[in-house]
């Protein structure tokens, strides 16, 4: 008879088909900068992994997508261990998802101690390629990819050709050592000026700034990376030595302080309507903007909050991305051979 607590055949099949699909569409977008689908689909593979592991939480692996930062270390890169570990972010598609993510945080915030007051830190969220830079006293030591969150690739010959990431921060009291995360991009412009030569050049073209961002930044030959047009914007800080910040937003402050490429496009918000109208307002100009973006990145402003909230294995409590809705010409694009 069957035991109706052991899940069937057919059911740990289709689990596991689901998660190798989702797995082979993180290599190729990762390790070999090709991806074999559009962000739209993976979005939406993603989700019924997490709708199948929903309904059958008895199955969820360890090792899952979903309990894990997406992301794999090439072996053409030396590893590197990030001080502190770098984290994915938790999706929404829509405003009402939203709403109801931003109302959950912010009931269980006034449940803390003390009941602080939520601020939300909206800002743009960047379509490109994390990196980790490490700064000792002042110094650009290292410079590293997320990989899968704990282990990043070297890069730091590569970064050391991008002249938006100083090798030395500027300013007094630096830190004795800071891990700075941000978003290498390519921007809208700089990326149709790239494509335009290497179409003349008889080349495939990149099939979007984001691709055309991770393969210039994941060379092996630091002067290729050197003639691509690479721009940098930093939006987080990992370990930290030496100094204490209050919020996200004087974090940024300080960043631009030492010279450091701080994005234009973010505010602090007292409430979520206001969070809803930035959406809204960045939602019919997000092709005007420098770069392209795949969505907006809520997040609570104060440090003290955040680090109260903490994270799971995968993204920070306190954090949450809205993606706008995909765009055809997305898809349309990756019929396009992709250029490496
Ligand atoms: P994510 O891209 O949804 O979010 C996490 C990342 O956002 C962070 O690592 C950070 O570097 C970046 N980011 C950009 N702007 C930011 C800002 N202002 N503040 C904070 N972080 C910011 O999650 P993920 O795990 O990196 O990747 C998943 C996404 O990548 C998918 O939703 C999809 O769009 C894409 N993807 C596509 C494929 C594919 O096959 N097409 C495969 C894997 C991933």
């Amino acid at each position: 008879d069957l035991n109706p607590d052991e899940p069937s055949e057919a059911l740990r099949e289709e689990y596991a088909e689901l998660s190798d699909r989702v797995r082979e569409a993180r290599t190729a977008y990762y390790v070999n900068d090709q991806p074999t689908i559009s962000d739209a689909e993976y979005d939406e593979l993603y989700r019924k992994l997490e709708e199948f592991e929903a309904l059958n939480p008895h199955l969820v692996a360890n090792d899952s997508p979903t309990q894990e930062v997406g992301g794999e270390v090439s072996a053409a890169f030396a590893p590197v261990k990030h001080l502190e570990k770098m984290y994915s972010l938790e999706d929404v598609f829509s405003t009402d998802e939203l709403t109801a993510w931003l109302t959950r945080a912010e009931a269980q915030i006034a449940n803390l101690p003390g009941a602080p007051k939520v601020q939300w830190l909206s800002e743009v969220k960047i379509d490109g390629l994390a990196v980790n830079l490490l700064y000792r006293n002042g110094d650009l030591v290292r410079a590293a990819t997320r990989g899968d969150g704990t282990t990043g690739e070297d890069i730091t010959h590569n970064v050391a050709t991008i002249k938006d990431i100083p090798q030395k921060l500027t300013g007094e009291n630096l830190p004795q050592e800071v891990e700075i995360r941000g978003e290498v991009f390519i921007s809208s412009k700089d990326f149709r000026t790239l494509n335009e030569h290497i179409v003349e050049e008889g080349r495939a073209p990149f099939a979007n700034p984001r691709n055309a961002a991770a393969g210039s930044l994941r060379q092996k030959d630091p002067q290729v990376t050197a003639r691509r047009p690479l721009s940098m914007f930093v939006h987080g800080i990992g370990a930290a030595q030496g100094f204490d910040l209050e919020s996200q937003s004087e974090a940024y402050d300080v960043l631009k302080s030492w010279g450091l490429p701080v994005s234009p496009y973010s505010k602090v918000l007292d409430s979520i309507d206001q969070v809803l109208t930035f959406i809204e307002e960045f939602g019919t100009q997000r092709h005007d903007l420098l770069h392209e973006i795949d969505g907006i990145v809520i997040k609570v402003n104060d440090r003290r909050t955040q680090f109260r909230l903490g994270y799971t294995s995968r993204v920070p409590r306190w954090a949450v991305a809205y993606k706008y809705p995909p765009e055809e010409v997305n898809t349309k694009l990756l019929d396009i051979r992709v250029n490496v």
